[in-house]
């Protein structure tokens, strides 16, 4: 269980409070307005910045001072996961050593992620070789071979149109329930956010909300949902 303790980061006059906990094996989106803290929400779970006041626990550990590579944590962002001038083989390979001077199991644990993107036979290509999809696939597949227990994207397939964004979402869900992991995904989409998460972090005034039921949340939106939905 991933625990947001008292947390409160503080930069430039932007806040941001966090109070939960995270059941392990949950499909969570975070959603709220653009500038609210969605991405700042994720950089404080994988240790890019640090909270000013409260703690963040894994299982009940204190990872608060913990580096990124520390934490049980995978990243995937929304621009720059692949670098060009390595192939899609090892773009997937830096998610388990970036000397890439892999150990045989090592590489098994590679190449079974990328077939399990659908990229097998895709090994040897470069970034620019590949559609806007199959990229998307490849950094998927170095952030699963990291082998963490929680997945955070920050709005990864935007570039994608629905459909595609879609079937990502599905391969998402379903890697994570494979391997029973926990994933947190930013999406600015509130459909794609129904779809995929069993739970929702509504993210607005400063403040994280804790997770709520997806149907219960959007069958009773509370104001700062309503105003960002458009209804209200
Ligand atoms: P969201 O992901 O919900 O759009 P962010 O977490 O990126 O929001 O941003 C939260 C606040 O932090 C905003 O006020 C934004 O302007 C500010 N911010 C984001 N990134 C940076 C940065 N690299 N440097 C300074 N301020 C930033
Ligand atoms: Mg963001």
């Amino acid at each position: 269980m991933l625990t947001l303790e008292n947390v409160r980061y503080e930069q430039d006059g932007f806040v941001l409070a966090a109070d939960f906990s995270l059941e392990p094996e949950a499909r969570v989106a975070v959603i709220g307005p653009s500038g609210a803290g969605k991405s700042t929400l994720l950089a404080l779970i994988g240790g890019f910045i640090a909270p000013q006041r409260g703690r963040v626990l894994w299982q009940g550990q204190d990872i608060t001072k913990n580096a990124p590579s520390a934490r049980p944590v995978a990243n995937l962002f929304q621009e720059g996961n692949l670098f060009p001038h390595l192939s899609v083989y090892e773009n997937a390979a830096l998610g388990v050593n970036v000397s890439l001077r892999l150990s045989a199991a090592e590489n098994e644990r590679v190449m079974g992620a990328l077939e399990r993107v659908g990229l097998k036979g895709y090994e040897a290509r470069k970034p620019a070789q590949l559609s806007g999809g199959q990229a998307s696939r490849a950094a998927l597949a170095r952030a699963l071979c990291q082998d963490k227990p929680l997945l955070l994207l920050d709005e990864p397939f935007a570039a994608l149109g629905p459909a595609l964004r879609r079937e990502m979402l599905d391969l998402v869900g379903e890697i994570a329930s494979e391997h029973r992991r926990a994933v947190l995904m930013v999406s600015h989409e509130p459909r794609d956010a129904k779809h995929f998460a069993q739970r929702v972090i509504v993210v607005a005034d400063g403040v994280a909300e804790a997770p709520r039921e997806t149907a219960e949340l959007f069958a009773n939106p509370p104001r700062a949902l309503k105003d960002y939905l458009g209804d209200g």
